[in-house]
């Protein structure tokens, strides 16, 4: 595996893989890799004949200068977890390589989907910062696909939709979440969950079971499951940012539990802010 940090350094490793027609496909990341991280290489491993996995903490994404500040990172690990998985090159830019001096220019999904959710509670720019990155690295890459994860479901969405409005040629395949055998979602941050916040961090998971066994039991109405959900996060002492029962295509929330419906959460366990998701629908699978 290769580690580059500049744009036409990538372009020129990737020229003999796009003469000869091989597939390459991108799995983008802000590094502290874990499990959930690595089934996305190794899918893309199973699908492409190149992968780039990139490495790039974004600052415009934060909209909290002390998670930016504390967020993990450790190039070295990374590196080598990503070849382990299958990782082809590593592209690992600073942060003057993606925003050089003069930059001014910015994408933005607009609309609902940016702006409820994760949209409403950390702004809907942290999306914005999301999309002006992903569009880069598209670019900057070129790949014929692009792997991300179901754990930040509203994130996969606003990119599906970005890259249908702007006609970009890539496919986007979408990975289920990783979770910990106690069934809390991977996250880089959960690093920075010390003593008694890790154990109240299943509050989230522990939310999205119980409005799943609510529906398989029978119960149709959203404001019930989720008064159930957020009853289950209590007795951690938990109360969520959010917790709402949503359309998985177009996040608009659901009265009723027909079809597929997106349970989506967020709660700040001490100083960490955790999102998770989980899908049910009228059968409660
Ligand atoms: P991040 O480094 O947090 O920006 O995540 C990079 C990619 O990994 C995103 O597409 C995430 O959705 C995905 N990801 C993060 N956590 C998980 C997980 N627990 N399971 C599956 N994918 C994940």
């Amino acid at each position: 595996m290769r580690t580059l940090r500049t744009v036409p350094g990538l372009r020129t490793a990737l020229k003999p893989a796009r003469r000869a027609e091989r597939t390459i496909a991108l799995v983008p990341t802000m590094g502290a890799l874990h499990e959930g991280h690595l089934s996305l290489i190794r899918a893309a491993r199973a699908q492409a004949d190149e992968v780039v996995v990139s490495l790039f903490v974004n600052p415009a994404q934060f909209n909290d200068p002390e998670d930016l500040a504390k967020y993990p990172r450790d190039e070295e690990r990374d590196a080598q977890l990503a070849e382990q998985a299958g990782a082809d090159i590593l592209f690992a830019p600073p942060p003057e390589i993606v925003y050089p001096p003069g930059f001014g220019t910015e994408v933005r999904v607009g609309g609902p989907l940016t702006e409820t959710l994760e949209g409403e509670h950390r702004g809907p720019e942290h999306f914005h910062g999301v999309a002006t990155v992903v569009t880069k690295l598209l670019n900057m890459v070129q790949p014929h696909t692009a792997f991300f994860g179901q754990k930040d479901a509203q994130q996969a969405l606003v990119i599906r939709k970005l890259v249908r409005d702007l006609d970009m040629d890539v496919q986007i395949e979408i990975a289920p979440t990783v979770r910990e055998p106690d069934g809390l979602a991977l996250s880089s941050r959960n690093v920075r969950l010390h003593g008694d916040d890790r154990r109240r961090a299943l509050a989230l998971s522990r939310a999205l079971q119980a409005a799943q066994s609510a529906a398989a039991a029978g119960e149709r109405d959203a404001a019930a499951i989720a008064q159930l959900a957020r009853a289950s996060m209590q007795e951690l002492h938990v109360e969520p940012d959010y917790l709402a029962l949503v359309n998985p295509d177009d996040l608009v929330p659901v009265h009723t539990v027909r079809d597929d419906t997106l349970v989506a959460v967020a709660a700040r366990i001490g100083e960490v802010r955790l999102i998770d998701n989980i899908l049910i629908n009228g059968s409660g699978s």
